[in-house]
This record gives C-alpha cells, sequence and structure tokens, in this order.
C-alpha cells in the first residue's frame, strides 16, 4: 500500500487492522473513515450524518475493534458485551457482522449477530459462548435481555446506527428501553442518514458533547442513468414486465412493488411466463430472503422483486436495470431506487410502469428530477388513457449545470418518444409524508417479527431528504466506496 497523506496509515491503526483493511482492498478511508475514525478512537461521543454506502460501517467498526484490541481482556476468561450496535434490520445487522468479521479477523475480537425471525437457540448459544462485540435489531435484544442472556453491564461503546430509520419503524420505544440498560459512562456514536428534528433531539438527550461529522448524501446522480416510462393499465404491467424480461440485454434487474402482496403476485405471474424470479420482502422467513439475496447477487436469479423497505440498505453490485412495477408515492423514493443502478460507471436503466392512478406520483417524480421522463410509445401494452403532459416549470426546474449533458437516453430496445411539452399548470397534489414530527404520535414498537412475520411496516413511505444530485458528479473524495474499487480502481456508489 503507498503511503499517501490520505491513506489509512495516518490513521494510527494497528497492524493488524491495517492488514485486514489492506486485504479487504480499501487504499483510501472514505471521507467519513477520515473523520469519525479519529474521534472514534479517541473515545469521545460522534454524531455521524451519513447513509449506508458511505463505508460509514468501517468508520464505527474499525475504531471499535482498535479499542477493544487495544484494552485487551478478550483473550482470558470469559468475554463480556463491550460494545454494542443497534441497527433496525436484519439484512443490516448481518452486514455489519460481516464488517466486524473482515476487519476484525486479525485481532481476536469476538462478535455475534442477533436479530428476530429466526430461532433464537444458535444465538443464545454464541452468547454463551462470550463475544466482546454485539450486533442486534432492537427487538431480539430486548427478548434476549429480558431473558437473562445479555448483560451489558461492562459495555462501554454503544452505537445506534441508521437512527432515522429506527424511528421511521416505530422503534423509539425500545431503543429508550435499551438506552436505559447501558452504563452512563460509556461513548455513544449515533448514525442517521437524515436529521430531521426528532434525531437532535435524541442526538442530545443521550451523546455528550459529541463531535458532528456529516457526510454528502450518497446517491449515483441521476443523469447518469437512462431514464424512461411506460404508460401501462394495472392490469397490463405484468405482461409488460415479462415482455420487457424477455429480453436479454436486462442482465439483472431489480422490480420495486409497493406492497409484499404486490412482489408476491409479480413473481408468479412471472412464473408462469416461464421466467425466473424470487421476491424479497418482510413476510419472507430471514433463510428465504438471504438466499433470495445470495441468488440474486450471485447472477443465480436474474430478477428479484422488492418493497422498498426490503431493498433498503442491501447493497447489490453491478445491476443492470430497475424497473418500478409500481411507482413510488414519494418521489424521493424514486430517486433512491434508480440509484441502484448506474453505479461505478456502469450503465444503468430505470424503467418506470405508470398507470392511469398512478399520474401524479409521476408528476411529482419528474418535478422532483426537474425533467420528463421519456415516454416509451412502442410497446405491446401501451393504454389507451391519453397521457398526461408534462413540463417542469420553469421555477421547479434544479438548475442544470451540465451543458454537456447528452438530451435523453433512448431505453434500449425500446423506440420511444420525447414527451410532449405543453404547459400545463396544475395544482399541487397534497402529497402524504412523513414530515419530521415530534415524537408522539408513533406507531408502537413493533417486536421483532416471528418467522413468517412482518418484521417492518410496508409499504415504506418514509420522507427521505435525499434529493438527486443535479450539479453533475459529486467531488470525487465525496463518493462512497465500494468493492468495485478493488476490481477498477474507482470508487464505486454503493
Ligand atoms: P457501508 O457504507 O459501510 O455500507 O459501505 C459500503 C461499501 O463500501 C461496502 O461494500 C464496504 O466494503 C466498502 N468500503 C468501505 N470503506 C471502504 C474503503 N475505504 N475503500 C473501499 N471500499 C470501502
Amino acid at each position: 500500500m503507498t503511503m499517501t497523506s490520505n491513506s489509512f496509515d495516518t490513521l494510527n491503526l494497528i497492524p493488524q487492522i491495517r492488514k485486514a483493511v489492506a486485504e479487504e482492498g480499501y487504499e483510501t478511508p472514505t471521507p467519513i473513515q477520515t473523520r469519525a475514525i479519529p474521534v472514534v478512537l479517541d473515545g469521545k461521543d460522534l454524531f455521524g450524518i451519513a447513509q449506508t454506502g458511505t463505508g460509514k460501517t468501517a468508520a464505527f467498526a474499525i475504531p471499535i475493534l482498535q479499542r477493544l484490541s487495544i484494552e485487551g481482556g478478550h483473550e482470558r476468561g470469559r468475554r463480556v458485551i463491550k460494545s454494542l450496535i443497534c441497527t433496525p434490520t436484519r439484512e443490516l445487522a448481518i452486514q455489519i457482522g460481516e464488517s466486524f468479521s473482515a476487519y476484525g479477523r486479525h485481532t481476536g475480537i469476538r462478535h455475534t449477530v442477533i436479530y428476530g425471525g429466526v430461532g433464537q437457540l444458535p444465538q443464545t448459544e454464541a452468547l454463551k459462548r462470550g463475544v466482546d462485540i454485539l450486533v442486534a435489531t432492537p427487538g431480539r435484544l430486548l427478548d434476549l435481555i429480558g431473558q437473562g442472556y445479555i448483560k451489558l453491564d461492562n459495555l462501554s461503546i454503544f452505537v445506534l446506527d441508521e437512527a432515522d430509520r429506527m424511528l421511521d419503524m416505530g422503534f423509539i420505544h425500545d431503543i429508550r428501553k435499551i438506552m436505559d440498560k447501558l452504563p452512563k459512562k460509556r461513548q455513544t456514536l449515533l448514525f442517521s442518514a437524515t436529521m430531521p428534528p426528532d434525531i437532535v433531539s435524541l442526538a442530545s438527550a443521550y451523546l455528550i458533547n459529541p463531535s458532528r461529522v456529516e457526510v454528502t448524501p450518497q446517491a449515483t446522480p441521476v443523469e447518469v442513468i437512462e431514464q424512461s416510462v411506460y404508460f401501462v393499465e394495472k392490469n397490463d404491467k405484468r405482461h409488460l414486465l415479462a415482455h420487457i424480461l424477455k429480453d436479454e440485454a436486462v442482465v439483472s434487474a431489480l422490480v420495486f412493488t409497493r406492497t409484499k402482496h404486490g412482489a408476491d403476485r409479480v413473481v408468479k405471474d412471472l412464473q408462469r411466463a416461464g421466467i425466473n424470479a424470487q421476491a424479497i420482502h418482510g413476510n419472507k422467513s430471514q433463510n428465504a430472503r438471504q438466499r433470495a439475496l445470495g441468488d440474486f447477487k450471485s447472477g443465480h436469479t436474474r430478477v428479484l422483486i422488492a418493497t422498498d423497505i426490503a431493498a433498503r440498505g442491501i447493497d447489490i453490485d453491478e445491476l443492470s436495470h430497475v424497473i418500478n412495477f409500481d411507482l413510488p408515492e414519494v418521489p424521493e423514493t424514486y430517486v433512491h431506487r434508480i440509484g441502484r443502478t448506474g453505479r461505478a460507471g456502469l450503465s444503468g436503466i430505470a424503467l418506470s410502469f405508470c398507470d392511469s392512478d398512478e399520474r401524479d406520483y409521476l408528476r411529482d417524480i419528474q418535478k422532483l428530477i426537474g425533467r420528463a421522463l421519456p415516454v416509451v410509445e412502442e410497446h405491446p401494452y401501451k393504454s389507451t388513457n391519453p397521457a398526461p403532459v408534462f413540463e417542469a416549470r420553469r421555477d421547479d426546474r434544479k438548475p442544470e449545470r451540465r451543458p454537456e449533458r447528452k438530451p435523453e437516453h433512448k431505453p434500449r430496445n425500446e423506440h420511444h418518444q420525447k414527451p410532449q411539452h405543453e404547459p400545463k399548470k396544475e395544482p399541487k397534489r397534497e402529497q402524504p409524508r412523513h414530515e419530521p414530527k415530534k415524537e408522539q404520535p408513533r406507531p408502537e414498537p413493533k417486536p421483532e417479527p416471528k418467522p413468517g412475520s412482518n418484521p417492518a411496516p410496508e409499504p415504506e413511505r418514509r420522507r427521505d431528504d435525499r434529493r438527486p444530485r443535479p450539479h453533475g458528479p459529486r467531488p470525487k473524495d465525496d463518493r462512497p466506496f465500494g468493492k468495485q474499487q478493488k476490481k477498477d480502481g474507482l470508487p464505486r456508489v454503493g
């Protein structure tokens, strides 16, 4: 590894961790890592505004591993939990566990991951053997604390991950209960993608004199993604999807539906059409979800159907297509969905189906991204309802600072026609959104789901502060990093 002023060598990491980081292929810390690692190593509280894809997991995992390694104690006698990472979903918990395995592989520090929706026995067995670090979702954590399997008296570092999402999922009471069980003298790290007032008050209640580290939100610039819309009626969407997926140019497709039942229906319809697809959503058992995701990541399954909440936080490399089977009600969700394709300079295609009832959603999306989506005119399931007209009003339009930007991309294999630009002023629709509120009213915290039950509220209707990046590519060092960097030396939007 070359010594540059930016490299991990400047972060005073112990050799065991430097070695692991190098083995992961990381050469340069991401901005959140550069700024957060020294703070955490120093023992200070941290308020990190960063989302998945920015390298935030390593930003807390690396210094935690280092601190616990230096403190020692894990070599002799029974291990006690010294660090707890609380994260909202099973998928995130598993991913964080994998990061601790990777960065901690030469340290001798032991961790385990617990989450609901699966039997507790393997988890309680691992806890009995003793761990230094525990990664947990809130419901199962409280459950196992209640059963006496988990003691937090020796805890010194607590991480609350994706705090905004925890609140959105109704976990506030669980978080409070967990916080009450932690020793008063501890280091607390709070990570959140957005900073609504609830999060600010949570931070001021639980963090002591924190260092605040904020990194630019991750999003693949929408400009690099080929986007188009198909006007199609509800009942024809499945036929249209099958028609599109028969094209081999669709190497891998993540298809978003609004509901879990919708996702299952799409899988069945595709299977009937001879197309293999799997669904990932909260009603699936944990094993089924992991299997579906694994099959998709390995290329074994070409088509994955997901709800927003199930797909969030999941890192899928080299995704060629995102298909919005249903348009999201919240326009920011559109940007977040399509940002999963077109990463690391790969071309990305986002196709959206819009039925007569979804025209308002489309209008909101176009307003948000500041342009009309090209309409695919030539397809066998075209809606006979006249397409709506759209013009991004001058004052709505995001400033375009990329004169070199190409005209609207053509969707592959389909003819399309430029959208009409008849001006039409429409009254602003009241968008049902979750505006940040004070703590109440909140849904009752949900217990960690039992197998086959729904672990999270769906459909996702989260008010998300992410916005498309309207001003062209982000500065290089702001970009989130990912594994792609190993292959091509380029940071990957992850
Ligand atoms: P995270 O935001 O923690 O979910 O990380 C997103 C992706 O970035 C993961 O696939 C990590 O393996 C990867 N990653 C984290 N830090 C670095 C780094 N410094 N260099 C390259 N990849 C990284």
